[in-house]
């Protein structure tokens, strides 16, 4: 689900022609393109999910299915939270796209690449640093 997300569909990949510049204008449109999909597609996901929330809000009699609606609510509104984490993820990287700073890693200054944001719009860091991103994380949970 949450890989789903992050994943752009729709807009075919970009075909740099040869000796084009990393990040000029015809590449940050196309991933902004990319990105504003992925947020509509999010909103979409919110608005329906709030309606059918709507919709079932009856009260059941049997205290059982009472209690199996409430954990459902409770994971509908958790997964509402990350969305919208989420959308407000996707609009600092779009002002990064009208500040030009989109598609370099935040942490070394590297290119990021076209086929990792292609793979992946939303990351801010270089492959390596990831990596190593992971790797202390994995070590703090330990
Ligand atoms: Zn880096």
């Amino acid at each position: 689900m949450m890989s789903k997300e992050l994943q752009s569909k729709q807009v075919t990949p970009y075909e740099p022609k040869s000796g084009e510049e990393y990040m000029n204008p015809d590449q940050l449109l196309h991933f902004r393109k990319i990105l504003e999909g992925m947020k509509i597609e999010l909103s979409q996901e919110i608005d329906r999910a709030v309606h059918t929330m709507q919709d079932e809000a009856t009260v059941f009699a049997d205290p059982n299915d009472r209690a199996s609606q409430e954990s459902d609510m409770t994971l509908e509104l958790r997964n509402r939270d990350r969305e919208r984490k989420l959308i407000k993820k996707i609009d600092e990287i779009i002002g990064k796209i009208d500040s030009e700073e989109y598609g370099y890693c935040e942490s070394c200054g590297v290119e990021i690449g076209l086929k990792r944001l292609e793979a992946r719009p939303t990351a801010t860091l270089c492959i390596d640093c990831k990596t190593l991103d992971e790797m202390r994380e994995k070590q703090i949970a330990k």
